[in-house]
């Protein structure tokens, strides 16, 4: 038989010869960014492999407890491996933890108590987070608890506004914090290095605050992390970058001994803490996406990348710009109109593995304050380290995208994307 060329294949995948070829020529010229994209797996894939080495994981460690997980080596010793990882003197890394926002959640109320002040000097919030912090009225907010809360807002520039900063902590300011990525909104997403900065300039002013990151879609894009510069606490979803894409739950908050602690009362009961929480059979899939997460990591960051050139070229306000360093795998790209955004959307649904006959519309989901249109064909559902965009239906319908196992499947199903706003005649075919 004839051997089927790539372009070949891609036209019986529904992608046009004009679109594979754009994207055959922005590939060529993003070479040497993608080269540096697989030092720093290799980098975190040793940095992995050593935590995982040094902390001596052996078969026992990938079988599970039931009951109350008294004794469950596999559960501590990965909660040391993070904690290894993360240069932190101890970490929690528990299929308990639902998601994301729970996590941060549970960061929040387990070191915060009545009376004490929460500080966002980055702005707003990941948009669930305003539920939890009671910006938003809610049952159990942080509000709710006699909790205040304080928001100083980026500089235009994005850069920081120290003097409102330092305006803004006073003697209840018990926790600050600062989300690594940019979420949803368009403002620059922040680099392990600049949260270094804030953190210190904080920590001058008041040395006992608690410095929290949301390290959300951040975990190994660098080779260092907030809690290398500073951080008490890391906290971040495991269905995102650190499970690699096979953790099917989880979270973890990675940090100093007492606020992991105060974290593990607060998820399990006073007096338990981290003695409890069987783990199941879950642990070789927390394990296994672990070791897996830096290339993961990578072949999304690639595939970032790859959309921001490609919608640039196209004329569209591509955050970050197509040139810009990275410090998260999220892309977002602003289309000024619904319908572009619908079909980007659409096209990245029949670009997946999963569920790819089936066409995303856009909804109103609970946490959010408009529709949201969400597309994602993933093996662990809502799995944001997959291939996965979405957006809230309001200017300026920007479309965030993130994700992909790999970084061939990343690639093309932003070819689906542009073949997407192809055919629904919002752009040419002459590309
Ligand atoms: C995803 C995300 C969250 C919330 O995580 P969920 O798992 O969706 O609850 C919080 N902050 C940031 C920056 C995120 O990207």
């Amino acid at each position: 038989m004839e051997e089927l060329k790539l372009d070949n294949i891609y036209k019986q995948m529904g992608i046009s010869d004009d679109v594979y070829a754009f994207g055959a020529k922005m590939e060529k010229q993003l070479e040497e960014r993608f080269k540096e994209i697989d030092e720093t797996a290799e980098y975190n894939q040793l940095k992995v492999l050593k935590a995982m080495q040094d902390s001596k994981v052996s078969e026992a460690c990938l079988l599970g407890t039931t009951g109350y997980g008294y004794n469950d080596i596999g559960r501590d010793t990965l909660e040391k491996v993070y904690a290894d990882i993360f240069h932190t003197e101890d970490a929690l890394v528990r299929p308990q933890i639902t998601c994301g926002t729970h996590a941060l959640a549970l960061a929040l109320m387990s070191n915060l108590r009545p009376g004490d002040e929460l500080l966002s000097p980055v702005g707003k919030p990941y948009d669930t987070l305003e539920e939890v912090i009671g910006i938003r009225d809610s049952k159990g907010s942080l509000k709710e608890y006699g909790i205040s809360y304080k928001q100083v807002d980026l500089l235009p520039d994005g850069g920081f506004d120290f003097e409102n900063i330092k305006k803004a902590i006073n003697e209840k300011t018990k926790l600050v914090t600062i989300q690594r990525s940019k979420g949803y909104q368009t403002r620059p997403t922040l680099s392990v290095t600049r949260i270094g900065e804030l953190i210190k300039f904080i920590k001058e002013i008041k040395p006992d605050v608690i410095c929290m990151v949301d390290n959300c879609y951040g975990e190994f894009v660098e080779r260092i992390e907030p809690t290398d510069v500073g951080a008490d606490m890391v906290v971040g979803s495991l269905i995102k970058n650190p499970g690699g894409g096979l953790a099917p739950i989880g979270g973890y908050i990675a940090g100093k001994k007492e606020c992991v602690e105060n974290a593990a009362y607060r998820l399990t009961s006073p007096g338990l803490g981290k003695e409890v929480g069987a783990s199941l059979g879950i642990l070789s899939a927390f394990y296994q996406g672990l070791f897996l997460a830096p290339t993961v990591t990578a072949g999304a960051l690639k595939g970032a990348i790859f959309a921001a050139n490609l919608y640039e070229k196209l004329g569209y306000k591509v955050v970050p710009n197509g040139t810009e360093s990275r410090h998260d795998i999220i892309q977002a790209v602003e289309f000024q109109n619904d319908k572009a955004l619908i079909a980007f959307c659409q096209g990245i649904q029949a670009a997946a593995p999963v569920d790819s006959f089936v066409s995303p519309e856009p909804w109103a989901m609970p946490g959010y304050d408009s529709d949201v249109i969400m597309a994602a064909g993933a093996f662990v559902s809502g799995s944001s380290i997959e291939l996965s965009a979405d957006g809230p239906v309001k200017p300026p319908y920007a479309v965030y995208f993130q994700g992909g196992l790999t970084w061939q499947h990343a690639k093309f199903g932003i070819l689906k994307t542009v073949q997407s706003l192809v055919d629904s005649g919002i752009l040419s075919d002459n590309l």
